[in-house]
């Protein structure tokens, strides 16, 4: 990294060393004619240092990230930045606006990536955004969560690079779970890794929900990533003393619901299961015809539905295999203690600021 700053421009707009500014990117219009921006925060350190990009909302229901973002932008580690940081919380406007994870084409945008300037409404935001703020970055962090009525464990998703960068990133992140996962066709991930920007994916929690034990873990993960690129100055010992180590998965598979009917769950998120160990009942409503729900492997739940209400071959559980099941629950367990808002008086919520 070179020590004289280099020319900053995203959206038509110089970024100076030591500012911070607030961008609206143009989008195409809703069809009243209503403008609509995608909104970006740019904080660029006195100090030369890495371009790290955070996104969420490509899914427009998937919320956490968006409050991710905001405590991130306003947390007290970000005065000692050393490089940039581009924060979009919202970058699926359409979605958004409309609680829901495709655009009004019902386009997913992150299988429209790279996108192009004359393509489909999903082509054209896809393109948008990595002309504007991936190409002006050297790594992303792109926040997810499940989708509609399912949830996940927080877990990081990346596909590890032979130099090793990801895997520490991935680690430096400290969600307990992490899937080398290969890349989607069309993704942000992927459009990304052909500009060489390796991005992380963080999945934790629902969508349309705030889960505040995810969006915690998520601030400070990307706190601890920015730490392990040299962006920031490390944490204090005795914050990081007794952290455990991320474990990372072997595999992991979705179980499927054997018949339709009304589930009754046995196992909640993060639990360690046995190999046919039952994950639960399904049943019709009288309970006439009751199969049991078992699990293919041995290994953690990381993702199950909340609706109770399932279709024959739904996805249920989604289970990740570990070289050792026991240490991997083991952490799983200490993340949910370390970041429990009950038990955790750091970053409680804080009120709204007053104008
Ligand atoms: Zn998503």
């Amino acid at each position: 990294m070179s020590q004289v700053p280099q020319e900053l421009t995203i959206g038509g707009r110089e970024i100076r060393p030591g500012s911070r500014q607030l961008l609206e990117l143009q989008l195409p219009l809703l069809y009243t004619h209503t403008p609509v921006v995608m909104s970006a925060q740019v904080i660029r350190g006195r100090r030369d240092g890495p371009r790290l990009f955070i996104s969420a909302a490509v899914h427009g229901d998937e919320i956490n990230g968006v409050e991710i973002i905001r405590r991130l932008v306003r947390s007290p580690p970000l005065k000692g930045l050393r490089g940039t940081l581009i924060a979009v919380p919202v970058v699926n406007v359409y979605g958004f606006v409309r609680g829901s994870r495709y655009l009004p084409d019902r386009r997913d945008l992150n299988r429209s990536f790279p996108g192009s300037e004359k393509g489909s409404l999903a082509a054209r935001l896809a393109h948008a955004f990595l002309a504007e703020v991936v190409s002006n970055a050297d790594y992303g962090i792109d926040l997810h969560t499940g989708a509609v009525h399912r949830e996940n464990l927080p877990q990081i998703r990346a596909r590890f690079d032979d130099q090793g960068l990801l895997e520490r990133l991935a680690k430096a992140f400290g969600s307990p779970v992490i899937l080398n996962a290969e890349l989607r066709d069309g993704s942000l991930r992927e459009a990304a890794q052909d500009l060489d920007v390796p991005v992380l994916i963080y999945e934790g929690g629902e969508a349309l929900r705030f889960d505040e034990l995810v969006i915690r873990a998520g601030v400070r993960g990307i706190i601890g990533v920015m730490r392990e690129l040299g962006m920031l100055r490390p944490g204090s010992r005795s914050r990081r003393g007794g952290r455990p180590e991320p474990v990372v998965a072997r595999s992991s598979q979705w179980v499927r619901a054997p018949q339709s009917g009304i589930l009754r769950a046995a196992k909640p998120l993060g639990a360690r299961v046995a190999k046919e160990e039952t994950l639960g009942w399904i049943a019709d409503p009288l309970g006439e015809s009751e199969v049991p729900v078992q699990s293919p492997v041995a290994g953690l739940i990381i993702g199950k539905v909340n609706l109770p209400l399932v279709n024959e071959g739904e996805a249920l559980y989604h289970i990740a295999r570990f070289a050792e099941t026991g240490a991997a629950a083991e952490v799983v367990e200490q993340f949910q203690a370390a970041h429990d808002p009950e038990l955790d008086e750091l970053d409680a919520v804080e009120p709204p600021i007053s104008e």
